[in-house]
């Protein structure tokens, strides 16, 4: 099956109030697996400017951050010795352990770096990789532990009281049944052609 992705350019045509020609033009492009599109402008009309998290990461820093190294050891809580047997996952500078406020039968938190506050541009590959590797490690022990957790997902918040978490359950959540559904409807068009 060849990937492709696709997209598709729009342009919208009306007149200013003197009458002239304006056009303007927009984009749609396609997931290749479930075929959801999302839609570009290029001018949104103003200009946004990103809020300025430094003071509030000053303040939410250190020993006032559970997730802070020196707190994540003393206050974050351990997996069973059946998942691992030092009682978190660490990958690089990633490290997953037990959320204390579950979502699922088996949900764990990833923490990307010990570096509290991170803009956007400083998310490295490296970074981004370990925290990838170490939830699959933890995905791969639930998975041998337990045969009814078939459904994984891996949602990152971002921002002040935030951070990844993996979850595994035997039931589907409505957004991960959804592209369940449309990857199977895309792979069988794709055989088809
Ligand atoms: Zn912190």
């Amino acid at each position: 099956m060849t990937i492709e992705f696709r997209k598709q350019g729009e342009v919208f045509s009306f007149q200013d109030n003197q009458g002239n020609d304006i056009e303007r033009k927009t984009e749609i492009r396609f997931d290749p697996l479930t075929g959801e599109s999302s839609r570009l402008i290029f001018d949104p009309g103003l200009k946004i400017q990103p809020p300025d998290y430094t003071e509030v990461g000053k303040e939410t820093c250190g020993k006032n951050c559970p997730f802070c190294s020196e707190n994540l050891l003393k206050l974050t809580p351990l997996f069973k010795r059946e998942i691992t047997e030092q009682g978190r996952i660490s990958q690089g500078s990633a490290v997953v352990f037990p959320n204390l406020f579950p979502y699922s039968k088996h949900n764990g938190v990833v923490i990307f770096s010990d570096q509290h506050y991170v803009r956007l541009e400083e998310f490295t590959i490296e970074m981004i990789k370990d925290a990838f590797l170490a939830a699959q490690t933890f995905i791969q022990r639930v998975a041998a532990l337990d045969s009814k957790a078939k459904h994984a997902s891996f949602n990152w918040n971002y921002l002040p009281l935030s951070g990844g978490e993996y979850s595994s359950s035997s039931y589907t959540s409505n957004g991960f049944r959804f592209t369940i559904k449309l990857s199977k409807n895309s792979s069988r068009k794709s055989t088809r052609v």
